[in-house]
């Protein structure tokens, strides 16, 4: 069956080699199909955070290392109705609520959350009287049922996910009328027709709030692959400012696009050296079998 993937960069700096990594990933999931398609999917909805010129940046990048999108660019700062409209079909449900909780006043009250985890918000204006004055532009909650998630993960394999104790009731909108990541991606995945969402295991903890999301819009969830996560050279956290992490460094550097596919597909677990190939090499080396990703993280190479 033909898959459809996507691949969402925030237009927030240069592609670095983890946004590489995913946006290989998910075009090499679609390509190997017949008629499979890769979407490309621009998350611009935190205005501030945009720099100007970023998505064409992005774009060039993409095409350099040979990852030509099948659809789009879609802008999310483009879709504000469809987010609002999705937000009007869960309130009838009664899955909506305002909360004028500022952040300091969740901080004090919810536990620490683990690396990359949200905080989990515990609940104060679930309950609320509708007649206890806002005070403050309120951000809109997303009211979830104390259920388990199941599902198995394309890479990371059996997921169980607690909805109450590891998402809790997250923002669909924020109180300066900004929609949350969480809202737009389960919009944007459903109206896409996303029949596989492979990201980087950074996410995996968001998924089984998204999976629920996309069943209370009527709609049956994509299947998820998280894949390993690049790590800077010698397994220190991936900074941006790091040398040889974006991609644009690595043009430069006179690095031809074959190394740096090679090396990511290679590091994915996708083929078995590392040795220079192109994105379609790749397609027809991963045809016909199976993905085996790799287990662990890839370390960018030192001499990069
Ligand atoms: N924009 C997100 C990122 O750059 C990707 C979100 C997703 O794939 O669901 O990490």
């Amino acid at each position: 069956m033909a898959a459809r993937t996507r691949f969402a960069p925030s237009p927030t700096g240069d592609l670095h080699l983890g946004g590489a990594w995913t946006a290989l990933a998910s075009w090499v999931v679609a390509r190997v199909t017949e008629g499979g398609r890769c979407a490309l999917r621009i998350e611009d909805l935190d205005r501030p955070r945009v720099v100007p010129g970023a998505q064409a940046r992005i774009e060039e990048d993409l095409l350099w290392l040979g990852l030509a999108w099948d659809e789009g660019p879609m802008l999310q700062s483009e879709r504000g109705e469809l987010y609002e409209a999705s937000i009007a079909r869960l309130a009838q449900q009664g899955l909506v609520y305002p909360c004028d909780c500022s952040r300091a006043e969740i901080a004090r009250v919810a536990s620490a959350p683990h690396a990359g985890e949200d905080v989990v918000y515990p609940g104060f204006c679930r309950d609320r009287d509708p007649a206890r004055p806002m005070r403050r532009p309120p951000a809109l909650r997303a009211r979830l049922p104390d259920e388990t998630v199941e599902y198995e993960d394309g890479a990371a394999g059996r997921v169980v996910q607690s909805l109450a104790r590891e998402a809790g009731d997250f923002v669909l909108r924020r109180g300066d009328g900004v929609f949350a990541y969480q809202l737009a991606v389960v919009v944007d995945d459903v109206a896409q027709g996303i029949t596989d969402v492979v990201r980087g295991a950074d996410l995996l903890a968001s998924t089984g709030r998204q999976m629920w999301l996309a069943r209370a819009l009527g709609a049956a969830p994509p299947r998820y692959t998280h894949v390993p996560l690049v790590v800077g050279p010698e397994g220190a956290r991936l900074e941006k400012r790091m040398r040889g992490v974006s991609v644009r460094e690595l043009r430069e550097a006179g690095l031809s696009p074959a190394r740096v596919v090679g090396a990511l597909a290679h590091g994915l677990g996708l083929v078995q050296a590392d040795r220079p190939l192109t994105a379609t090499q790749v397609v027809r080396a991963c045809a016909g079998r199976p993905f085996v990703w790799a287990r662990s993280g890839w370390s960018v190479p030192r001499e990069w």
